[in-house]
């Protein structure tokens, strides 16, 4: 219940303060009504108490107000707000029409009569507030100035809770259904809705119903499923159900080691260590070293959900504006924490701010996503993986924002035997494909030695063409069918010289290796031995070992 006191408490004093225009963006116009009403009438909170008066364009001004002439029109309606002479909030609804929505020119004449009566109401002798309630967020740069946004969170567990409560007890009247759950079982189900409005949570907990006629613990697995189709709508976010654990990564071991040490970091357990929850990581590195793979792969260390954000989405405009679905993406991800945030290739969304020209609102939405990372009281660990680091703002990597800089390099000669060992593994499972073949130490030296300057990415393509090789000749694979790949084969890093060497520049100075010392030291010498050319020569990051 804390939360929804917390909302209370904070709608209360934005009403107090004499906030004249209030923005909620949501699809739940019932939840929000209802707060507003609870809290208009609840002096303890707000002091003056106050009516709650309505609009909408199909109804014109509705409640206590009503009667006095046509209020559909919107100019109208803000006439009758400007001389109502009691306390009041007004909620009006779906006023983004009027700000310019969706290739809409905004109406100046409703701007410019806003900015008119937001001085008036701000020193009214009777408290009014104005409060937009749209599903969508829609701000002509003009009223910047004077409308605040107002988060509105998702429901509550508690919430979910008594939605659920509520139609187990309409179903025993009728007794339709069988319901077949203990209080824990209960709790499970509630928490698979975590993220849903409450019409969603409740559509998910019908159809659980109605799919076989009874509510039981098996219905959780109905309600993630209905659960990621609806995030998946949004096309922004998508939940990874990724079967990777660690052990399907080579190498990394020092960026491996630093996640270990912080799993279940979330718990109260760690904050009786006086441990804040760890705020996320910034994964950079030459392409195709693993970082998808192990963003992925926490989410089964952790045991917590993974979310992708499509950060390119965000800013395409294709599905709504950028500003409101960066909101809607940290909300989810707040309203099902303890989870996992995975920003996934971030320089395509917050790079080149400066010269990106729309407007201010790239720079308004990192603004807005930096202050969320320093600030969040939620376990939202963010993981967030780029390419090009060149271009991203200086401001993401100053301290407080992340809590490591990582920079995954091409892996070393000790990591290499474990990505060729992860992928051989991974294939060689028919006795009549593997044949005399042993993944063996000698082997897998012999490979990793072949194989300097290659990324994981291709190392994997040598286990899949070596294996052609054998397939195309109907026998089992020999070692000689992936030495002759590996010599066949020019790696990126060749071509890339350039680039990788810039990368590990950058690095050096801001990032901590993910290859651990003792991988990286006998790399040095195996390099030496062997004579290898420049780029392997040398390695970015710091070496600080956890
Ligand atoms: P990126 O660093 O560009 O995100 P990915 O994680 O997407 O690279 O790696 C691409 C593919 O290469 C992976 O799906 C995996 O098969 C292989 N790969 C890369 N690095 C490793 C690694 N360290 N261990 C095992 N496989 C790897």
């Amino acid at each position: 219940m804390e939360k929804k006191f917390d909302r209370e408490k904070l709608m209360a004093n934005l009403f107090k303060a004499r906030f004249p225009f209030l923005y909620i963006a949501t699809w739940e116009e019932d939840r929000v009504l209802s707060l507003i009403e609870s809290i208009a009438s609840n002096q303890a909170l707000i002091k003056t108490e106050r009516k709650v008066i309505t609009w909408k364009i199909t109804t014109g001004i509705e409640g206590e107000a009503n009667g006095k002439g046509d209020t559909k029109s919107a100019l109208k309606a803000l006439e009758l707000i400007e001389n109502y002479q009691e306390p009041a909030i007004f909620v009006l609804h779906d006023f983004h029409i009027y700000f310019g929505d969706e290739g809409r020119t905004p109406d100046h004449q409703i701007i410019r009569k806003l900015r008119d009566i937001s001085l008036k109401l701000k020193r009214s002798p009777n408290p009014k507030n104005v409060v937009f309630l749209s599903p969508v967020l829609r701000l002509p740069h003009d009223l910047e100035k004077d409308i605040t946004i107002v988060d509105f969170d998702l429901p509550t567990f508690h919430e979910i809770k008594q939605i659920l409560d509520d139609l187990i007890e309409v179903n025993k009247q009728t007794g339709r259904i069988a319901v077949n759950l203990s209080e824990e079982e209960k709790e499970k189900l509630v928490k698979a809705a975590l993220g849903l409005t409450l019409s969603e949570a409740e559509n998910a907990f019908a159809r659980a119903m109605v799919e076989d006629g009874q509510l039981s613990i098996h219905d959780v697995e109905v309600i993630l499923k209905e659960k990621e189709q609806i995030i998946k709508k949004t096309e922004i976010l998508e939940f990874v159900n990724s079967h990777l654990n660690m052990d399907d990564i080579g190498g990394l071991e020092n960026l491996k080691r630093w996640l270990r040490k912080r799993n279940k970091s979330w718990l109260e357990s760690a904050q009786k260590y006086g441990l804040p929850a760890p705020k996320g990581v910034l994964i950079t590195g030459v392409p195709g070293c693993g970082k998808s793979l192990i963003s992925k792969a926490i989410s089964a260390m952790w045991q917590l959900p993974l979310l992708r954000l499509d950060i390119g989405k965000i800013f395409s405009g294709i599905v709504g504006s950028s500003e409101e679905n960066m909101r809607k993406a940290v909300q989810t991800a707040e309203a099902i924490a303890p989870s996992i945030l995975w920003i996934d290739e971030i320089e395509k969304g917050f790079s080149g701010l400066n010269s990106s020209g729309d407007g201010g609102t790239a720079s308004r939405i990192f603004g807005h996503f930096l202050t969320w990372m320093q600030e969040k009281e939620k376990p939202v660990f963010v993981i967030a993986t780029a390419n090009n680091i060149s271009s991203l703002p200086t401001e993401l990597l100053r301290k407080g924002r992340f809590d490591e800089i990582f920079f995954v390099d091409l892996p070393t000669h000790r990591e290499r035997v474990e990505i060729f060992k992860v992928h051989l593994q991974k294939r060689l499972k028919d006795p009549n494909v593997t044949g005399d073949f042993q993944i063996n130490d000698n082997n897998l030296h012999q490979l990793a030695g072949l194989t300097e300057g290659f990324v994981g990415a291709e190392i994997e393509q040598v286990v899949i063409n070596g294996l052609f090789e054998a397939f195309y000749e109907e026998r089992s694979v020999t070692l000689s069918d992936f030495e002759k790949i590996c010599k066949q084969f020019i790696p990126l890093s060749v071509t890339q010289a350039e680039q990788i060497k810039g990368i590990r520049d950058w690095a050096n100075v801001r990032a901590v290796a993910a290859t651990p010392r003792e991988d990286r030291e006998e790399y040095t010498e195996s390099n030496e031995a062997a004579g290898i050319g420049d780029i392997m020569a040398s390695r970015g990051g710091r070496t600080i070992d956890f």
